[in-house]
């Protein structure tokens, strides 16, 4: 959030776009991961990339001198950015640090693809568990209909610049010590479009898109998990100059169940049942994602061990079928006995001979370990 720029390229605040792009070009070339491929140089690398993409830009060197930051404020809607324009978009500025040429650009495109957006879904386990279809709201950049992307007022059009006659550079010849030397550098009249757009579109500002709601149908397919995106292409934002859209990613995020804790596409819930219960075996019902289902706790059930049942869990996202559901099973001995229930219990542990018990002694976990015993002994 905090980045500074100018320090990432080692510049003054004051520095003209010159001195930003020297900085950026001999930093890229001692930085770039083919040169240098250790993974905190890598970081820089990406550091001074951005840096690069907003302080080369005026209007996102001017949002950032005002305190924002254009690489997360910027795109999307309903917290999306991101994604998109970020890493590589100053390529040919790379090359060009490179290579060393004035590489031959000619007037750039108006049109740009435009960014792609993301967009947080909630859903409930029932949802997530046999999938479901969701109205969405999405606020992103659509074709201005006035200009038709054009960006120029209805009846007026853009209009070669008479600087670069359309070239989208200037040249200059400088001298050096090496003799004379040909520079190009966008024509500063254009941004280097080549054309001018004399009465820009009064409703989108020359952009050629503005922002809209829509509402979108997304199908959510069963199985998702917390952090799935879905991707619905060509639904992002559509690029400056009414640009191709980029991408809209829809990302899952998974309301907490009041029962159920999901473990992968396993459910799993606890059951807490009286000592006597846990004796004599009971049934307990329980609302699965299924509806009503009887739980058979079999008589003699210990604390710790659990009943699955099968197929009723989440469904696998990929290949079909669907996890299980476990039920943890809590024995409760009971406490605060009156004096009925005290005697009798005294007497169910003379009968058994467990008045004055040894115990049975196990190294570390015993739940774990009775566990295992059970599953050797086949119970
Ligand atoms: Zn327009
Ligand atoms: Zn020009």
């Amino acid at each position: 959030m905090a980045t500074d720029y100018y320090a990432v390229l080692g510049v003054r605040r004051d520095a003209s776009q010159d001195e930003i792009k020297k900085a950026f070009r001999r930093l890229a070339r001692e930085l770039h991961p083919d040169v240098n491929p250790d993974p905190k140089t890598q970081e820089r690398f990406k550091e001074i990339n951005a840096a690069y993409e907003v302080l080369s830009d005026p209007q996102k060197k001017q949002v950032y001198d005002l305190g924002g930051d254009p690489l997360s404020a910027n795109g999307g809607g309903g917290g999306a950015g991101g994604f998109g324009a970020g890493g590589f978009g100053n390529f040919s500025d790379i090359m060009d640090a490179f290579f060393g040429t004035a590489s031959q650009r000619g007037p750039r495109s108006r049109t740009r693809r435009g960014q792609d957006a993301m967009i947080r879904l909630e859903i409930d386990l029932a949802e997530a568990a046999f999938g479901t279809t969701k109205d969405i709201q999405v606020d992103t950049a659509v074709v201005c209909n006035t200009c038709s992307g054009e960006g120029a007022a209805p009846g007026t059009s853009a209009q070669t610049c008479d600087m670069c006659r359309g070239r989208g550079e200037v040249s200059q010849v400088t001298r050096s010590f090496l003799g004379q030397v040909m520079t190009s550098r966008p024509c500063p009249q254009c941004q280097g479009f080549g054309t001018v757009v004399p009465t820009p579109c009064p409703e989108c500002a020359g952009d050629g898109r503005i922002r809209s709601r829509r509402t979108l149908t997304v199908k959510i397919p069963a199985g998702v998990d917390n952090g799935t995106r879905i991707q619905l292409a060509g639904e992002g934002e559509v690029g400056p100059g009414g640009g191709p859209p980029g991408d809209l990613y829809v990302e899952i995020h998974e309301l907490p169940h009041s029962v159920f804790q999901r473990r992968g596409d396993d459910l799993h819930c606890t059951v807490t049942i009286p000592m006597t219960a846990a004796a004599l075996g009971t049934k307990c019902p329980l609302e699965t994602l299924d509806g009503v289902e009887e739980i058979d706790i079999r008589p003699g059930t210990q604390s710790g061990q659990s009943v699955p049942l099968h197929g009723r869990g989440i469904t696998h996202l990929r290949g079909g079928g669907r996890g299980d559901l476990i039920v943890h099973v809590e024995v409760m001995t009971p406490s605060k006995l009156d004096a009925e229930q005290e005697r009798l219990l005294r007497e169910l542990s003379k009968l058994r001979g467990e008045e004055r018990p040894l115990g049975q002694f196990q190294p570390g976990q015993q739940g774990l370990f009775s566990r295992l015993k059970d599953a050797f002994n086949g119970r």
